[in-house]
């Protein structure tokens, strides 16, 4: 008994010792930067800046294919916004890729009935052979149903993958399975001899618009003509297939790719008081899909950040660290612009002390979440704290990494900030010719500023780091 008496008290001391400890090391935000936010909330609700710049990029610009003169024009166009918004400093980091195009695309059922397809070729697709391929289709439930039949089932065959639309959620998970089907279904129908490639659209909608997106070929000399038909065609391909006979489709696609391209991440910082060499990590990607004018996916991301940042850069005392927001370069054909960026910083990851991106659309942000040093949790609080007001709510337990364009960066050590903006509506119109300027929300675009703003200089504001150094999260971004 005394002896546990005596372990017990010996516990008791060390988780003391222990705590007060952790208590010392902990990062903290001054309660003089708590105070600030009020002022920043209340600009940042009746801010004008990041429409303006979504209205300016879809206006002036319009769709900004990664590659393409409009993806060199929007470049300059971001240059001179960010340095007539008046940040201090303003430059751009080379980044290279391969470039794809797209010419034309049209498909129709030939049999049993002819009907014509609304189709969108997928990025990195082949071109079909001039004047087109006609050939027979064969149909599977799913891509796993597609990849566990036989080689000779495909075989010199269009295979069409009718897997379920996506339900249009508040966090989008349906993407992620859609996705998959669309990144890895051409490659691996390739594998087994099919010469053509059909999907479902990844999308919530039912317009009669197909979605397109990026598909990847681990070999490019061994890609297939690939595309997506919009959801209403999807159905009737279905209702065709059901009367059980052969079903023979012409698909005529002319894109492919086209030599390497360097375009650049675009950057800008507002300089921080007494830290300046360290930053907090914002941005959205500046490139888009072609048939829109990419003002969800993604002028609204670069616009919310920028203008957020804007308004830190025009309070009259500055955060102690800098806000650095850049405007990725293609995203959309395999996240070249953030593989870039951390190739080119990942050695001193350390100043990047938190990062978190806008890729989302520009509807509400709803959920905090964080992926940092467990030291920083109170820290990460505060900022949940601090947003709650706007209808931000904090789950402590899930990760945060910061984003898509951020996820190169946060793999090699970068603690992330994710702020979940509500998905609902995105993906009727993501990759689409429906994604437009009437689609953003002034109200809504200026609660996502005012989350960003705040969150940006509470943590720009921050006494001790949120865990980036290299390798930090390793395990974390594996599992992300
Ligand atoms: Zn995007």
């Amino acid at each position: 008994m005394r002896i546990h008496t005596a372990f017990a008290l010996a516990l008791l001391l060390t988780t003391g010792a222990q705590a007060a400890d952790t208590e010392s090391s902990a990062t903290r935000i001054p309660d003089s930067a708590i105070t600030q936010v009020t002022g920043l909330r209340e600009r940042a609700l009746k801010d004008d800046v990041a429409y303006a710049i979504t209205e300016g990029l879809t206006s002036e610009i319009g769709a900004r294919l990664a590659g393409s003169d409009n993806d060199l024009k929007a470049r300059d166009w971001m240059i001179a916004k960010f340095k007539a918004l008046g940040f201090d400093k303003v430059w751009s980091e080379e980044v290279s890729y391969p470039r794809w195009i797209r010419r034309s695309e049209s498909a129709a059922v030939i049999e049993p009935f002819a009907q014509p397809l609304m189709v969108a070729a997928l990025g990195n697709s082949a071109g079909t052979p001039k004047g087109g391929l006609e050939t027979e289709v064969v149909r599977f439930e799913s891509l796993a149903a597609m990849q566990a039949a036989p080689d000779y089932l495909v075989n010199r065959k269009i295979v069409y993958i009718a897997n379920p639309g996506m339900q249009a959620l508040k966090d989008g998970h349906d993407y992620g399975m859609a996705a998959q089907v669309r990144v890895s279904g051409p490659a691996s129908a390739a594998a087994k001899g099919a010469i053509g490639f059909l999907m479902r659209s990844a999308g919530s909608d039912q317009n009669r618009i197909a979605h397109t997106g990026v598909t990847h070929f681990e070999d490019q000399a061994k890609a297939i003509p690939a595309a997506a038909l919009s959801s209403p065609d999807a159905d009737l391909l279905d209702h065709i297939f059901a009367r059980g006979k052969p079903v023979k489709i012409h698909l005529d696609i002319d894109c492919g790719m086209d030599g390497s391209y360097t375009g650049a991440n675009v950057i800008a910082e507002i300089t921080g008081s007494s830290r300046p060499a360290e930053y907090f990590l914002t941005g959205g990607h500046l490139d888009s899909w072609d048939a829109g004018t990419g003002a969800i996916d993604d002028a609204a991301g670069v616009a919310i950040t920028t203008a957020a940042a804007h308004l830190i850069g025009q309070l009259p005392q500055r955060p102690a660290r800098s806000i650095r927001v850049v405007a990725f370069a293609n995203e959309e054909s395999g996240l070249f612009g953030g593989k870039a960026y951390a190739a080119q910083h990942h050695t001193e990851i350390g100043k990047a002390v938190l990062g978190a991106e806008s890729d989302l659309g520009a509807d509400r942000i709803y959920k905090l979440t964080a992926t940092v040093k467990p030291e920083a949790r109170a820290a990460i609080a505060q900022i949940a704290a601090a947003v709650k007001s706007l209808g931000v709510d904090y789950d402590a337990a899930a990760p945060g990494a910061g984003g898509s364009d951020l996820s190169a960066v946060h793999a090699v050590g970068m603690a992330g900030l994710s702020l979940h903006q509500d998905a609902t509506r995105y993906f009727d119109w993501h990759h689409t010719a429906n994604d437009t300027l009437d689609k953003v929300d002034l109200e809504q675009m200026r609660q996502n500023v005012a989350v960003y703003a705040i969150a940006m200089y509470l943590a720009a504001s921050a006494e001790g780091d949120f865990g980036s150094a290299a390798g930090a999260f390793a395990k974390e971004a594996d599992s992300d």
